[in-house]
């Protein structure tokens, strides 16, 4: 069968592998990769950036199918079942898995980072990695699950709620789906970034208020959307220095502050605002607990494709859809590379 693998910088070859084959009396099962989304951190990992993976890799962690085989030991699931795959395991009693963090256990493995992923025709997982969705739903919505996993955890960690005011810096893809998640939730949302283009498609979105930081005052904005109290949350998908010590001037008083960048490098922030407004900092990696929620969102049509999904790309030609991301970034939002 066919997979995607990275073996080093900008080397991306479909090379054939052999397919996976059950365990005796487990509880794994083999899906058949139906379509598979492209995140910025596949592009890294492409690029020779992504500190975690190791190489050569099957990339993918954004990835739904179909059951094509289960284990003996496996209940609840069914061959022929579409599912979204949840990509990561973890080891259920570490300290983090014991604070409900299992997205930062410290066995954690990613799929397409750590292990193989999903831009392959076969992928084998434990059933408790298998989120069943309606088959109605078509590949290309279900494979937007995993990005709006990553704006639930994001907002499910800074407590998004009816009634609270949220700024997001970055309207990139991640900016617009915690935007959509965020009015899900029930907030009001600014959204800024420096592109028209983008704040344009975040009016789509529902965006309450949208500002061009190349010509508008962020600040002044926000003093005057929120009549001097700042942002309850403020989300930073935007990840420079500058976007993130920001985010404390940005904050309410008891506000919260979710930065999404992982960048090693120092910023300057003062202790002053952090204190004197009681803030709280939000790390958020990955998802725990996300799926049945997203799923559930998407299956009512509370969340949607529309718009997010720009292009699709067979596998055989991944390099293309790559090539593209990289020679025109502007044009892509999120592209999806489908299997027969
Ligand atoms: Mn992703």
């Amino acid at each position: 069968m066919l997979a995607a693998k990275v073996f080093g910088k900008e080397d991306l070859r479909l090379v054939e592998v052999e397919r996976p084959a059950l365990s005796e009396e487990s509880t794994e099962v083999i899906i058949k990769v139906k379509a598979a989304g492209i995140c910025g951190s596949d592009n890294h990992i492409y690029h020779g950036q992504n500190p975690f993976a190791t190489l050569p890799r099957v990339i993918g962690h954004e990835f739904v199918g179909e059951v094509a085989e289960i284990g003996d030991k496996v209940t609840g699931l069914e061959i022929g079942d579409h599912v979204v795959v949840e990509p990561i395991t973890y080891c259920g009693k570490c300290y983090a898995c014991r604070q409900g963090m299992p997205n930062v256990c410290k066995d954690l493995k990613v799929s397409g980072v750590h292990v193989d992923g999903g831009m392959q025709e076969y992928v084998k997982i434990d059933v408790k990695q298998a989120h069943k969705i309606n088959k109605n739903i078509p590949w290309t919505t279900a494979v937007l699950a995993e990005p709006y996993t990553i704006a639930g955890n994001a907002t499910t960690r800074a407590k998004v709620e009816l009634g609270k005011t949220v700024l997001i810096q970055g309207a990139g893809t991640i900016g617009q789906l915690i935007l959509r998640m965020a009015k899900a939730k029930g907030a009001s949302v600014m959204i800024s970034d420096v592109l028209d283009s983008r704040l344009e498609f975040a009016k789509l979105n529902g965006a309450d208020r949208v500002v061009n930081v190349v010509n508008e005052n962020l600040a002044e904005k926000l003093d005057e959307w929120t009549n001097q109290e700042r942002a309850n949350v403020v989300i930073d998908a935007a990840c420079t220095r500058k976007t993130f010590e920001d985010c404390f001037e940005f904050a309410s008083v008891a506000g919260a502050i979710v930065p999404l960048g992982m960048s090693a490098e120092p910023c300057q922030v003062a202790q002053k605002p952090i204190m004197q407004k009681q803030l709280t900092v939000y790390g958020s990696r990955l998802q725990a607990y996300q799926f049945a929620p997203v799923i559930k969102a998407l299956e009512e049509g509370m969340l949607t494709d529309d718009g997010v999904v720009t292009q699709t790309f067979s596998i055989h030609d991944i390099q293309e859809a790559f090539d593209l991301i990289n020679k025109e970034p502007e044009k892509v939002r999120k592209a999806v590379i489908t299997f027969d």
